[in-house]
């Protein structure tokens, strides 16, 4: 199918371009995986050695007691038109990664590059060209949609900080917008609180690629959405990545869903990235025990296909005081000794020639 036309100004391509069906999901637990890349790519962003840290204060003088370290020393990147998943469950660090990514959020330590610039020691005005490139789309439209705001406004807004074209051209482009993400032009004249959970989810993704930014940030973007809804969210983020050249890092505690957009796949516990490779590598072998953990909790209709739960119940430990060593060992049934006392790397275990796959403990299990 050829590509449709695309507006010089906005960037934005018409609806021809969208109708290919190559890569969408009628339903998120069964559909196929998503298409690889095309090669190998100098990456788009850089993220190594990044820690945020956050004071735990208390006390009359509110003084700092502890250290909460929500992200934790984590390196990696994403390659330009590719999606890396991050999954990992409530409160290990996912959104507060990606929030510094963006430096919504200051990193402790560790460097951000994008296309080679190091973000993290920018000034907000030095910061300014690279919100254009770099859009996050939230859990709940709800929350980051201004709702005393219609819809035309909330679109136009970006073009405004930005001081691009005039009045009618930003209307012609909120009109696309618009259209790009399936909604009617009239929608620009109503608020918010009109639509339905996944039309503002729409309207979300039309602010986040307003600019046509090169990275996407989805933190949860289905998981507060009905199952339907979600298959169409999720096409709608294929059809944007394949027409836009968008990169996404897609963030969700749902193994399934992000099986089936992503390219790599990275598994994070209690602020570190335990578990890093191919999205079919990492289902077809996942070796960590915490991957297998998460793995086994995706139901699957097929008895014969269900992975066996092997790790012992426990509740995830607070950031705040995480377990020494390994901060899984409370819950491995192969910890040991050395688990208690030494942080295991991220090694590369993948066979010679092989794509890397890199997993972060003392053993080969
Ligand atoms: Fe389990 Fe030890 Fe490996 Fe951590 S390092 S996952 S505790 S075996």
């Amino acid at each position: 199918m050829s590509a449709g036309p695309v507006d010089s100004d906005s960037g934005l391509q018409a609806p021809a371009a969208r109708a290919s069906a190559d890569r969408r999901i009628v339903d998120p637990t069964t559909a196929p995986a998503a298409v690889g890349r095309t090669g190998p790519a100098p990456p788009l962003l850089e993220v190594d050695r990044l820690r945020t840290y956050f004071p735990v204060r208390g006390g009359v003088f509110l003084t700092a007691k502890a250290i909460c370290k929500a992200v934790d020393d984590v390196s990696l990147n994403i390659a330009p038109g590719e999606t890396l998943g991050l999954v990992g469950e409530s409160g290990c660090g996912k959104s507060t990664l990606a929030k510094t990514v963006v430096r919504l959020l200051k990193p402790a330590g560790g460097s951000v590059r994008f296309e080679g610039t190091d973000l993290a020691p920018l000034s907000r005005r030095e910061l300014k060209p690279f919100r254009r490139e770099i859009q996050m789309i939230f859990q709940d439209p709800a929350d980051s949609l201004n709702s005393r705001q219609s819809v035309g406004k909330i679109l136009e807004e970006p073009f405004v900080v930005h001081r691009l074209g005039s009045a009618e051209e930003r209307r012609l482009w909120v009109a696309r917008l618009l259209d790009t993400v399936g909604l009617p032009a009239r929608a620009a004249d109503r608020f918010p609180f009109e639509f339905s959970g996944g039309q503002r989810q729409r309207i979300g993704i039309a602010r986040a690629i307003a600019l046509r930014p090169k990275l996407v940030l989805c933190d949860e973007p289905v998981s507060a959405l009905d199952v339907s809804i979600q298959s169409q969210i999720l096409n709608l983020l294929l059809d944007l990545q394949r027409d836009l050249r968008l990169s996404y890092l897609f963030i969700s505690h749902d193994l399934a869903v992000v099986k089936h957009v992503s390219d790599r796949i990275a598994i994070m516990y209690l602020g570190r990235i335990v578990e890093i490779g191919e999205a079919d590598e990492i289902y077809a072998r996942p070796l960590h025990p915490y991957t297998r953990i998460l793995l086994a909790a995706v139901p699957d209709p097929d008895p014969r296909k269900r992975r066996r739960l092997e790790v012992v119940e426990g509740d995830v430990p607070t950031p705040i005081n995480p377990p020494s060593g390994c901060h899984l060992h409370p819950r491995c049934p192969y910890a040991e000794d050395r688990c208690r006392v030494e942080a295991p790397v991220l090694r590369d275990v993948s066979p010679s020639g092989a794509p890397p796959h890199r997993v972060a403990c003392h053993f080969d299990l």
